[in-house]
Parts: C-alpha cells; sequence; structure tokens
C-alpha cells in the first residue's frame, strides 16, 4: 500500500471554491504548473511565500510516494508593464534602462531567482521552461484559436473573442468575475481601437520599431501575449488536462482565467483539475510589492538591513515563519512574529539534532503499550495535517508536542528502556521525514560545520559498532582521535552519545 492510499489528499479547488479529494488522472502520477517569476527585478519575500507553497506541495505528494512532474516556468517574454495588453515588456524595458540585451538581464535575475531559492532550501522543479523557448508553439496555438473562431487578426495583433468563447463557455468560471462588469470596467488603451471589445486579450502582439523583444509570425514581427505561454507549456509538458496549477491569489484574474479559455478554445478540453491559489504575504496588512514600495529582498532580512527590521533572521527561520500559516491565509510579516518563529524553530531543531542521535536496539527495546499508542497517534497526526490541504501550521503543532517527547526522552523523564523499537523508529523517521523532507527545514545553526557534524555523527556509529563488537581498542581510539581535533564525546545516560566540538 503507498502512502497516498493510506492518507488520501483533499484540496481546496479555486474552481469549485471546495474541499474535494485529490485523484490525479493518471493513478500514481501528479502533473503540476506553476507559474514562475517575471525576471526582469530581485524576488521579493511575498515571491518567496508562494514558491515555497509549491515546494511543500511537491515535497509532500513526493513524500506520499506519487511520482510527481512539477513544470515551473521562467517569463521571459510578454509580461508588459502593468499586466495589460498595453505598454513596455517588463524585460525590454529594464534592457533599455540599462543599456544590456533583454538576455542579459534574463539571466541575471534567473540566476538571483535560483539562488534565493536555494538558500531557502526549495527544490528545483523537474522541468523550468521559458517564454522564449516555446515562441513556434505560441504561434502554432494561436493559429489553432482563429481557426476555432476564437481570435482575430487586427493591424498585426492577434486577439482572443472573450464575448464569443462566453457565448458556449463560461469566462470568469474561475475567478467569479461576470463579463457584463467587466465590460464596464477597466480603462481604456490605445489597442481598445484594435479590439472587438473591451474585455478581449492579446494572444500576440505587433512589434513597434523600437520593440526589441521581437519574432516572425503570420502576422507580420511581434511577441506573445502574457498568458499564452503558460497555455502552452503546461499542455506541453503535462498534456492537455492535468493535476494541479497554482499561482499566488493575484494571477486568478485575469492571468488564469486567461489560461483556461485559451486552453478551452484550442483544445476543448478543461485543462486543470484542481487549481491551487496560495495566500498573499503582507506588511501591516497590505500585500507586499515592489511597486508600493514594501517589499524585503531575502538579503535584506538575512542581514537585517531593511528599514522595518530589528535584525536579521536566518532562511530558515523565516521559512519556518511562513509554514506556521496555511497557505490560503494571509500571512503578515511583523518582527515580533519574526523573533517567536525563531525561539519556536530553535525548539524543533534541537529536537531534530537530538533524535538523529538516538537509537534503540531490538534488544534493549521495551514495550510500553501507552508510548506506543501516543506515538501512533502523533504520526498520524503528522500525515493527516499534510493531507488535509497541506495543513502546514497544524503539522507544526504535531512536531512541537513530539518535541516535547523528544525531550523527556533527553532528560530521562520518558525511558528509553519502556518504548518498543519499532515504535521509537516510526517516531523517529516521523519526525525526521516531516522536518526535513516534507517541511524542508534544516539544522543550519552550524551550516559551515554541517559536514563536520555529518562525519562527526558517522564516526560516533561506528564507533557504537566497535563497542557491541567488543573491539574496545578502536572504539577507544575513534574517541581519542576525535578528541585530538576538538572534538570531544560525552556517554550519556539512555546510550545517548553527545558531543561538543571547540
Ligand atoms: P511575478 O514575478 O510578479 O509574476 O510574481 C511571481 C509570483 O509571486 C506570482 O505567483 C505572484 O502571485 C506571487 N506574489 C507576488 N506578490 C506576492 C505576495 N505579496 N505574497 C505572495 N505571493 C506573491
Ligand atoms: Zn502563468
Amino acid at each position: 500500500m503507498k502512502l497516498y492510499e493510506k492518507y488520501p489528499v483533499s484540496l481546496t479547488n479555486s474552481l469549485s471554491g471546495k474541499k474535494e479529494v485529490f485523484i490525479p488522472v493518471n493513478p500514481g502520477n501528479v502533473g503540476m504548473y506553476v507559474c514562475g517569476p517575471t525576471v526582469y527585478s530581485d524576488v521579493h519575500l511575498g515571491n518567496v511565500r508562494t514558491f515555497l507553497t509549491f515546494d511543500i506541495i511537491s515535497r509532500y505528494l513526493r513524500h506520499l510516494e506519487y511520482k510527481v512532474r512539477y513544470v515551473r516556468n521562467i517569463t521571459d517574454v510578454g509580461h508588459l508593464e502593468n499586466d495589460a495588453d498595453e505598454g513596455e515588456d517588463k524585460i525590454g524595458k529594464k534592457a533599455r534602462l540599462q543599456q544590456l540585451e533583454p538576455m542579459e538581464v534574463v539571466k541575471h535575475y534567473t540566476e538571483g531567482f535560483h539562488e534565493v531559492l536555494r538558500q531557502f532550501n526549495m527544490l528545483a522543479p523537474s522541468i523550468e521552461p521559458t517564454a522564449t523557448a516555446h515562441i513556434v508553439e505560441q504561434i502554432e496555438i494561436t493559429k489553432k484559436l482563429i481557426a476555432n473562431g476564437l481570435a482575430y487578426e487586427a493591424n498585426g495583433s492577434v486577439y482572443f473573442d472573450v464575448t464569443k468563447y462566453n457565448l458556449d463557455h463560461n469566462y470568469g468560471i474561475l475567478s467569479g468575475r461576470k463579463i457584463e462588469e467587466l465590460m464596464e470596467s477597466g480603462r481604456k488603451l490605445d489597442s481598445q481601437n484594435e479590439k472587438r471589445n473591451k474585455i478581449d486579450f492579446a494572444l500576440w502582439k505587433r512589434a513597434s520599431p523600437y520593440h526589441i523583444m521581437r519574432w516572425p509570425s503570420p502576422w507580420g514581427d511581434g511577441f506573445p501575449g502574457w498568458h499564452i505561454e503558460c497555455t502552452v507549456m503546461s499542455t506541453k509538458y503535462l498534456g492537455e488536462t492535468f493535476d494541479i496549477h497554482g499561482g499566488g491569489m493575484d494571477l486568478k484574474f485575469p492571468h488564469h482565467e486567461c489560461e483556461i479559455a485559451q486552453a478551452v478554445g484550442a483544445n476543448g478540453k478543461d485543462p486543470v483539475k484542481y487549481w491551487l491559489h496560495s495566500n498573499m504575504l503582507t506588511v501591516n496588512g497590505q500585500k507586499m510589492s515592489k511597486s508600493l514600495g514594501n517589499s524585503f529582498l531575502p538579503r535584506e532580512l538575512f542581514t537585517g538591513t531593511h528599514k522595518l527590521l530589528d535584525k536579521g533572521y536566518s532562511p530558515m527561520t523565516v521559512r519556518f515563519f511562513m509554514l506556521q500559516s496555511h497557505y490560503s491565509s494571509t500571512l503578515d510579516f511583523s518582527n515580533e512574529a519574526m523573533v517567536s518563529a525563531e525561539k519556536g524553530f530553535k525548539k524543533l531543531v534541537q529536537s531534530l539534532t537530538a533524535i538523529k542521535k538516538i537509537s534503540i536496539e531490538e534488544f534493549t527495546s521495551g514495550s510500553d503499550e501507552e508510548i506506543t499508542k501516543e506515538f501512533d497517534r502523533l504520526i498520524k497526526e503528522c500525515y493527516e495535517s499534510m493531507s488535509d490541504d497541506f495543513n502546514s501550521a497544524k503539522l507544526i503543532a504535531t512536531l512541537f508536542e513530539m518535541s516535547a517527547r523528544i525531550n523527556d526522552i533527553k532528560s530521562g523523564n520518558l525511558l528509553l528502556s519502556k518504548i518498543s523499537a519499532v515504535a521509537f523508529n516510526a517516531f523517529k523517521s516521523a519526525y525526521v521525514g516531516m522536518m526535513v523532507d516534507v517541511l524542508g527545514l534544516k539544522e543550519e545553526l552550524e551550516a559551515a560545520g554541517s559536514h563536520l557534524e555529518g562525519a562527526v555523527n558517522i564516526l560516533i556509529e561506528l564507533r557504537k559498532k566497535a563497542r557491541t563488537d567488543r573491539n574496545y581498542a578502536l572504539s577507544d581510539k575513534i574517541r581519542d582521535d576525535l578528541q585530538a581535533i576538538g572534538v570531544q564525546l560525552k556517554d550519556g545516560k539512555n546510550g545517548e552519545i553527545s558531543y561538543t566540538i571547540e
């Protein structure tokens, strides 16, 4: 039995607004697409929250033994200023201002994005496609939409005909927007003259003579619209209908709404079974965003140099801070919340270090049923919390309970000799698995020394083995040689071995 059968996942589908049982298109496999960054500026902490949400989701699904294909794109063309169909390309503008090639801008910020994600211990996606590498496919689907009567050319640009689409389908199915209301609101833009209706959106835009990012197409030189890249890249790598599509809440409309219309219009199928939207990171209740000037760069947070910060915080503390709330709630950033996250994280990580060093041999094992029952309950709670819409906040509450038990073992309040080896090993592997594999939290206190720590743990294990084999000469040699390089081993009660490094 696979873990995903034992702990079936349910998730809140933004399409229905309800919690649904997760049933993938192909049993045992999960296809997940997440909108990646537009690489024209440094990622801020708000962006990090969204990518962290999907890092946790992909980690947990993998932990449950699903085979996950996680596709997260890089938007390197087509995203115009103000998220509109008019104005300069965000990347093109940066390139112009800095007198660089657009691809120099793209490379610089893509590397920065990867570096930030690595600092926060996020796993790389399975595929990271770029919009510029899929221009041919974007032209092809645009041709198909014209052929299906759902798009039209005007003055070298191509627009999606929302009103026509809405005759047979529901534009607004995801965001709940009403087409009549959309018709009334909205700003009047230049391209409105080309559009049949102002709610139509661009699939392809004609490039003005000054526009640097341009490609030949059947409609003349131009560049793709912002929404079409995600339709192309998600369905190319995951199929015409795939399991999960994610992104920040602010992308629901128009970006994701348009993605649905494009895919349904081209392929005649709903592209996504489950839409997941991560809520915003706020500062004093206001969405963190570059344009509002309230955003922090990760490095300002690590060094504590941002004006709103009292001091710096480590990447794992920030990661822990974000995981303490459910992805569907807003999360407000404050110094107080960070201070308490720092304390909480320290507690859990100390228990992680401690439990990794404890082991119970089968022959010394006890059989206290109460403890076995409690350990089983805690393990079950870990999985049930995460399977319930990836509730990392609830999981962390259980990990605190487990950490208290680990402290009891350390202090001798809970005697190892009473615990059955089977129950203990299941407990240990759940605690370590949830902390390290699922939440992606790691001991960073001695980040630079973590390899040394790992090596010392290996030697401790070898020394234990030497003692069990009654090879005292070897066990003493390991202890003495470690001491000679400043690592002091201490044999504690319960067979636990601790050490200090000078
Ligand atoms: P962008 O590069 O602007 O397209 O943003 C990349 C991702 O970050 C998108 O999924 C946005 O929804 C998300 N995002 C932007 N601001 C925030 C925020 N304050 N909190 C959470 N996610 C955000
Ligand atoms: Zn997208």
